[in-house]
């Protein structure tokens, strides 16, 4: 498969790992957004959040604690981003993967939400909860 990820896994191409274990891959990230910037993956080829099952990103998520904690510890970032990309605008690699993205005072990273609160009533909101909900 021309994944990049499976490629990793497979050793195929040199990764800096962080931790592995039978189901999943934590390994630096190559542009290093902000120092330790880390990847967790799971072995399965899995394309994003669409396509995974609830024991495979369990298996990726039960990990992020501990490897927080040791970015924390080895870098002492002022915080921790954790990230999820899929599909547009911003999956460059389709197989699932969470950043751990460590932050740093002027690191430079933009991350932000924008405030669009003022511009809804009450019936808005509900009407959100209703399509939402109606799809589970
Ligand atoms: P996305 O934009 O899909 O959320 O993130 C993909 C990430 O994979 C990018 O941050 C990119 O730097 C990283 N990446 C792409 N190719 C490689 C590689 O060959 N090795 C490593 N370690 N990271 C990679
Ligand atoms: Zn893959």
């Amino acid at each position: 498969m021309d994944c990049i990820f499976c490629k990793i896994i497979a050793g195929e191409i040199p990764s800096y790992k962080v931790y592995e274990d039978d189901n999943v891959l934590a390994f630096l990230d190559i542009t290093q957004g902000t120092k330790g910037h880390t990847l967790i993956i799971p072995k399965k080829h899995i394309k994003n959040v669409y396509e995974i099952d609830e024991e495979t990103i369990f298996n990726v998520f039960k990990v992020v604690p501990m490897i927080s904690k040791a970015l924390k510890k080895a870098f002492n970032p002022i915080g921790l981003n954790i990230i999820n990309n899929n599909d547009q605008p911003h999956q460059s690699v389709f197989h699932f993967h969470i950043h751990l993205i460590p932050r740093y005072e002027d690191d430079g990273m933009i991350l932000s939400t924008i405030n669009n609160y003022d511009k809804y009533e009450p019936t808005y909101f509900n009407n959100l909860i209703t399509k939402i909900t109606n799809e589970m």
